[in-house]
């Protein structure tokens, strides 16, 4: 009895030892990392973990797989444990065959929808070379990544016609921290999240689509209410972002962070506060207030609003492809915006 008693003393002495020294190692000061890598026009976030675990989120266009490999590389990364592709549109899937075949990869999540594209294929092919498999991408998913962490997938909440709404969108936070990655979701998702009641409020958001009007309405950019805006642009025709949504983005005195004005930019944050370092020092990156207004100078929205563009009705927005019309948009107009809330024809 006595000196089993004893053992097991010693060993309860070890076990209080040996954890009482790995958490000593477990460095609680460590941070959580967000990287917006600068893929020219397209999508790709790198989650590091406090701990080391790392995400990927997107992956750019297949001309930019190079790029991906040799940032990831740099990292000194040679796992992703989650990878995620929000929804299958090349500027967002185009490099993760390459980051498929170059590391290992842990849980793959990509929402339930095709594309009959070749990206999409080698995207697939690479996922059967390693006998890896997808795992469905939508709301109410709780992403194990990190114990520090609360990683969730809040959209998609439902199926969608157009793909962009498809779009895994995920929240991130830490401590009193968050993160908002939204893909390309539009705004009938961000309705569709607004109502599920999912926790939305985060200091940094990646603002939907690239800057297009289609995304961050002015209720979902209420609801998020983020001190930092992420813009992930390159060089484009699509007119991303808009002035739109910049607009929006200045009056609600959001600092903007855009990839083709600051390259690669990274979020640290420690659980309370978050710090931003950007790879280029853009003319305006120390006075983000500037920033802010520049885009939405008078010279860009007066050409907008001089457009002489007029709908009789929604059909007509609709089969020109503009639809929802954005206050400020070419052909807006209140006889349009029913509800009158700044948007019509949505
Ligand atoms: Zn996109």
């Amino acid at each position: 009895m006595n000196t089993t008693k004893k053992t097991l003393t010693i060993i309860l002495s070890i076990v209080l030892t040996i954890s009482l020294t790995s958490s000593s190692f477990a460095a609680p000061s460590k941070s959580l990392q967000v990287h917006f890598i600068d893929v020219g026009q397209g999508a790709s976030q790198l989650i590091i973990s406090p701990s080391g675990k790392t995400m990927l989120i997107d992956a750019g266009n297949n001309d930019q797989e190079d790029d991906i490999v040799a940032y990831l590389t740099k990292q000194k990364i040679n796992k992703i444990d989650v990878l995620v592709g929000t929804h299958p549109d090349a500027d967002h899937i185009g490099g993760l065959d390459a980051v498929i075949d170059n590391f290992d990869i842990g849980t793959i999540y990509m929402p339930k929808v095709q594309a009959n594209t070749e990206t999409f294929k080698d995207v697939l092919l690479s996922i059967q070379n390693k006998s890896l498999k997808v795992n469905t991408a939508k709301s109410g998913i709780l992403i194990d990544l990190d114990k520090s962490l609360t990683v969730k997938m809040i959209a998609p909440v439902s199926t969608y016609d157009e793909s962009n709404n498809m779009s895994a969108v995920i929240r991130i936070s830490y401590g009193s921290t968050s993160f908002l990655l939204t893909g390309d979701a539009e705004q009938e998702s961000e309705n569709d999240i607004i109502n599920s009641k999912a926790t939305l409020k985060s200091d940094v958001l990646l603002v939907g689509h690239h800057g297009s009007n289609s995304s961050t309405s002015q209720k979902f950019l209420n609801t998020v209410n983020p001190k930092y805006a992420v813009i992930q642009v390159g060089k484009n025709s699509y007119g991303h972002p808009t002035d739109i949504t910049l607009k929006k983005l200045s009056s609600k005195k959001i600092t903007i962070y855009r990839n083709d004005k600051q390259g690669d930019i990274i979020f640290t944050s420690d659980g309370k506060t978050i710090n931003v370092s950007t790879e280029k020092t853009s003319t305006t990156t120390n006075k983000p207030t500037t920033d802010t207004k520049k885009p939405s100078t008078t010279t860009k929205t007066t050409t907008t609003t001089n457009t002489n563009v007029t709908y009789k009705n929604c059909s007509e927005v609709k089969a020109a492809g503009k639809a929802p019309l954005y206050k400020g948009d070419p052909g807006y107009s209140t006889k349009l915006d029913r509800d009158k809330d700044g948007v019509a024809c949505e």
